[in-house]
């Protein structure tokens, strides 16, 4: 049977130059930071690896630390700010800087922090979207005041693929004084991203997303920017991340980000021509079929689709039997019956948002994939809408 993986924003798999580079130095036992020769020898395939995914974010190497991804990562900056509005006992501060902004649609650990944070008692303001995914300006300038202390927006939603101006948010976080961090999980390997430009404080990345092994991911910190370790133990990564080095992770993360940066023209135009064929032969083969996201400012692999009358649940069980492997939203909040954050979000209601599939194109796929989606997915669509107008 057919097997068309279009689910690369719940995870890719390892490239195959990643995987060699992993098999070819998974002899390579030293503990990096032992100071004898087998030690030294894992310490530069680490440091390699770094100087690697700061290439890829255009920033120095000794600006990046390691992390188990992307989770890890905003949670260290959500709980070292914790930290700065906390008066001396570890509640909230009564004055000075210790507002929260991050918005409606972030991944489930940026809005369960936020929300964690928020039932401590500290300021959360959950900036609302537009109908394509788009935080306000406006709102975002009301909420900004001379008491925020952290501004965070995701770069690019991994639900609906809508990229937000990270650049133009950031100059006004930094102009209020507070800090600017970005997940950028979906948006690097895919966009450009280039820090010095954005004029982020910090910025989250992981490695399975592009390509890389699972449970190794990235935080870049700006110098002189506070940051307070979540792990406390011994004095890997500048004292900001305790742990053994992970060797493996390490070095395939640093050679998948090499070759997101080399191939990420390639990448951009192939998605694309993919995106573009598979919503195209949505929109002509079947009837009142809506598509979420920006119509421009989006991610060239993302195509989130609105079938009204047909469940997202059973479209998916349907399409898997056809060896079509899709989303109904983010994998973490498959499992739930709740309707996506996102998509409420958006304004598209409980019909859409328990309608909706995400298809995310990858490396691995191809213009007949398209047209096999193409060519399966109408009679499904069809008889599920069939099948629920005969139960209402
Ligand atoms: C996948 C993802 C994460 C979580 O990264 P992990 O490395 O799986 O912890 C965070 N943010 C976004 C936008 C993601 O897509």
């Amino acid at each position: 049977m057919k097997n068309i993986y279009l689910d690369y924003n719940a995870t890719t798999p390892l490239r195959d130059e990643v995987r060699d580079a992993i098999i070819k130095d998974l002899a390579v036992y030293g503990n990096a930071s032992s100071m004898h020769a087998a030690g030294r020898e894992a310490r530069a395939r680490v440091e390699e690896a770094r100087g690697a995914v700061g290439a890829l974010l255009g920033v120095p190497a000794k600006t990046i630390i390691f992390t188990s991804g992307g989770s890890e990562s905003n949670n260290t900056v959500f709980q070292t700010m914790r930290s700065l509005a906390s008066d001396e006992h570890g509640a909230p501060r009564p004055r000075g800087r210790r507002g929260f902004i991050t918005t409606a649609v972030e991944h489930p650990c940026v809005l369960n922090s936020a929300k964690y944070l928020e039932s401590l008692g500290y300021e959360v303001c959950f900036l609302p979207v537009d109908e394509y995914g788009k935080i306000s300006m406006d709102e975002f300038k009301k909420a900004l005041n001379g008491e925020t202390l952290l501004v965070s927006v995701m770069m690019a939603n991994n639900e609906i693929g809508t990229v937000q101006d990270i650049r133009e948010i950031a100059r006004l976080a930094k102009a209020a004084g507070a800090f600017m961090h970005t997940d950028a999980v979906q948006a690097v390997g895919k966009i450009p991203v280039d820090i010095p430009d954005l004029g982020v404080d910090y910025l989250t990345m992981s490695a399975h997303k592009i390509y890389g092994p699972k449970g190794i991911g990235a935080l870049y910190i700006k110098e002189k920017a506070p940051l307070f370790p979540l792990i406390h133990g011994g004095h890997q990564e500048e004292g900001m991340r305790a742990g053994t080095y992970n060797n493996m992770g390490i070095l395939g993360f640093g050679r998948a980000a090499e070759l997101a940066k080399s191939g990420l023209a390639d990448y951009r135009t192939n998605m694309g021509a993919l995106r573009a064929r598979l919503r195209d032969g949505l929109l002509s083969r079947i009837p009142h079929v809506k598509i979420n996201g920006h119509p421009s400012d989006m991610l060239p692999n993302t195509l989130n689709v609105s079938f009204p009358g047909a469940e997202g649940e059973a479209i998916l069980l349907s399409m898997d039997l056809e060896g079509i492997e899709a989303s109904t939203g983010s994998a973490c909040a498959s499992g739930s019956l709740e309707p996506s954050h996102v998509l409420l979000a958006i304004g598209a209601g409980p019909e859409l948002a328990h309608g909706s599939i995400r298809f995310s194109m990858g490396l691995g796929s191809a213009e007949a994939d398209m047209d096999y989606v193409i060519e399966k997915l109408p009679p499904i669509i069809e008889r599920l809408r069939k099948m629920s107008t005969l139960r209402a």
